[in-house]
């Protein structure tokens, strides 16, 4: 059977206007994300979260790169009103849970049921992953790779996307073509990369 899935990254407030690590084009993100997810009606939604506990590695007093974000707990943290009806939460794999550990990539990232982003989307046989989110050179791309690397194909609906950066925005998208990604605009028609898919929410 043929099924696709939407992956949804780091939809979270840290990474939106506003938030402490806060992207270009994410709000838009958000927005264009809800629709893509409107318009794809059946087709499960996987949400990928950046989640921390208050002394993560990859926090500057901890020597990382990043100021506090996704902190466990607080608003930063949580998935944006415009994708909460979406949200279903068997469906939530946190990633960057372990205080001396950073995880960009989402896809081993765990459910409350301790099952991976990758463990899940092989239960639903899932072929074609659509990934959408923030930001694209860091968790979308790293995620989306390991989602190439373990077989399954890859699309990414470009205006579904925030960064960090506009020249390394531009850049990943060029790295993950050549991987063999599938960029596209969100308005293309639905499932050309993929025909006679058949869909299951059958986790
Ligand atoms: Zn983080």
């Amino acid at each position: 059977m043929k099924n696709c899935a939407i992956v949804v990254v780091d939809v979270l407030y840290d990474f939106i206007d506003g938030g402490a690590l806060a992207c270009a084009h994410s709000t838009e993100a958000a927005e264009a994300t809800a629709e893509f997810i409107r318009k794809h009606e059946g087709v499960p939604v996987l949400f990928v979260c950046d989640h921390h506990p208050s002394g993560h590695c990859s926090f500057k007093q901890q020597g990382g790169p990043w100021p506090p974000h996704c902190v466990e707990g607080t608003h930063g943290a949580e998935i944006h009103e415009l994708l909460q009806p979406f949200v279903n939460e068997d469906l939530v794999f946190l990633k960057g849970c372990n205080e001396g550990v950073e995880q960009y990539s989402g896809f081993e990232g765990r459910n409350a049921a301790g099952q991976t982003l990758g463990e899940v989307l092989e239960i639903m046989e899932t072929e074609l992953v659509y990934v959408t989110g923030i930001a694209t050179e860091y968790c979308v791309r790293n995620t989306a790779e390991d989602l190439l690397n373990a077989g399954f194909k890859v699309s990414i609906p470009e205006d579904c996307l925030g960064w960090v950066d506009a020249t390394g925005h531009a850049s990943a998208l060029e790295a993950l073509a050549s991987a063999r990604a599938v960029i596209r605009s969100a308005s293309q028609p639905f499932h050309v990369e993929l025909p006679q898919t058949a869909f299951s929410e059958n986790v």
